[in-house]
């Protein structure tokens, strides 16, 4: 049975990388037929709407979602509810994309695109597992309104234990997978919600006697991620604080061109895209680094279609490119090759043989 992929290009730099990235989809000759369709900006221009009903139909028949990136400085006028990025929220919510995947690798080769010391972020490898669809982003009752005289704001952090349950089984498959330890990351001393997402994690902890569970609380972790990174393999945590920590994580790397990133549902049918936005400041100059949304399609492979050897051998491949010296303006340095996107992507391909 052929997968299907659902491929939203989108706009500014995203035609350009997911072009790379079918590529070298395209040289493992696995059983993929794909779905093209239009997302954000170029769906605007098409049809007036950034998330339109023949895009819907797409992701949903679709085994997984390869996305570029959406938006721009030509869409940035238009009202709120009109913009690029309400496809991106349209999309994930559509599809309930619950769990967030974001992996923070360093390949030894950029060590120096780093602030931290080499020393300090060389080799790093960590995943940190976000909640997507719940906590006070989207807890009820939320508002401003006038007590006493004067304005108040108000949120509701809330979690059900089922949320809490099935991102944690996530969260523990992945580890699973890689080093086997888990780090959950909450704040309990002072939260309820938090101590609850405490007791959920230890209890589903049995189920899973190879895997470590830790826990740690969201101030410590932050320190943590920039004193010594490498003691992680998989973080687990709540919508808010995954927000914070993972791009705290992204930029432990220093090379934002490199970071993939998954959306899974409970189906294991996911949403793959480059951590980057649309670079519309480099958009047609076929510079941009196509290597996270090579990343994020190994991602697909492994996530929902539990390709394991065909997800090793792009992530091998990329590594060899980078061994090799080529590197794209992002993340060039002095002693290394220029190359532009087409030429990564080919480098790629050449590297999976
Ligand atoms: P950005 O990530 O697009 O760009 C930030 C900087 O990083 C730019 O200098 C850009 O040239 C560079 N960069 C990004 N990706 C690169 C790559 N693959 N190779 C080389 N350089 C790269 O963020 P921004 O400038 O804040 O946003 C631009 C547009 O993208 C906005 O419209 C924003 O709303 C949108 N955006 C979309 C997503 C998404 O689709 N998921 C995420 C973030 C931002």
């Amino acid at each position: 049975m052929k997968k299907r992929v659902c491929v939203l290009p989108g706009d500014g730099i995203g035609p350009e990388i997911v072009a790379e990235a079918v590529k070298v989809l395209d040289a493992l000759a696995l059983p993929i037929e794909y779905e093209y369709a239009l997302l954000g900006g170029a769906a605007i221009d098409a049809t007036g709407e950034p998330y339109p009903e023949a895009t819907r139909e797409a992701a949903r028949r679709a085994d997984a979602v390869l996305l570029g990136a959406v938006g721009g400085p030509k869409w940035d006028e238009l009202p709120r509810a009109q913009r690029p990025e309400r496809g991106l929220l349209g999309i994930r919510k559509d599809l309930g994309l619950f769990a967030n995947l974001r992996p923070a690798v360093l390949f030894p080769e950029l060590a120096s695109a780093s602030a931290l010391k080499p020393e300090v972020v060389s080799g790093l490898d960590i995943v940190i597992v976000r909640e997507l669809t719940g906590d006070i982003y989207f807890g009820e009752p939320r508002g401003i309104e006038v007590r006493d005289g004067e304005r108040v704001g108000f949120n509701t952090m809330i979690y059900r234990e089922s949320e809490i349950r099935r991102i944690g089984r996530v969260a523990f498959e992945t580890a699973r997978r890689r080093g086997k330890k888990l780090c959950s990351v909450d704040k309990m001393n002072v939260l309820e919600t938090t101590q609850l997402w405490r007791d959920v994690m230890n209890e589903l902890a049995p189920e899973y006697p190879d895997v470590t569970l830790t826990h740690m609380l969201v101030d410590n972790a932050a320190m943590q991620l920039v004193r010594a990174p490498k003691q992680f393999d998989v973080i687990v945590t709540g919508n808010m604080f995954g927000d914070i920590l993972s791009d705290e994580a992204a930029m432990l790397t220093g090379s934002i061109g490199m970071l993939p990133s998954a959306s899974l549902d409970e189906q294991g049918k996911g949403l793959y895209e480059p951590c980057h936005g649309s670079a519309p400041d480099i958009a047609g100059q076929g510079v941009a680094n196509p290597l996270a949304t090579i990343l994020s399609a190994a991602m697909m492979l492994r996530h929902s279609f539990g390709w394991e050897e065909a997800a090793a051998r792009i992530e091998r491949a990329v590594r060899a490119v980078l061994a090799q010296g080529l590197r794209t303006r992002d993340i060039f340095e002095p002693g290394t090759r220029l190359v532009g996107t087409a030429e990564m992507g080919e480098a790629v391909v050449a590297a999976l043989r």
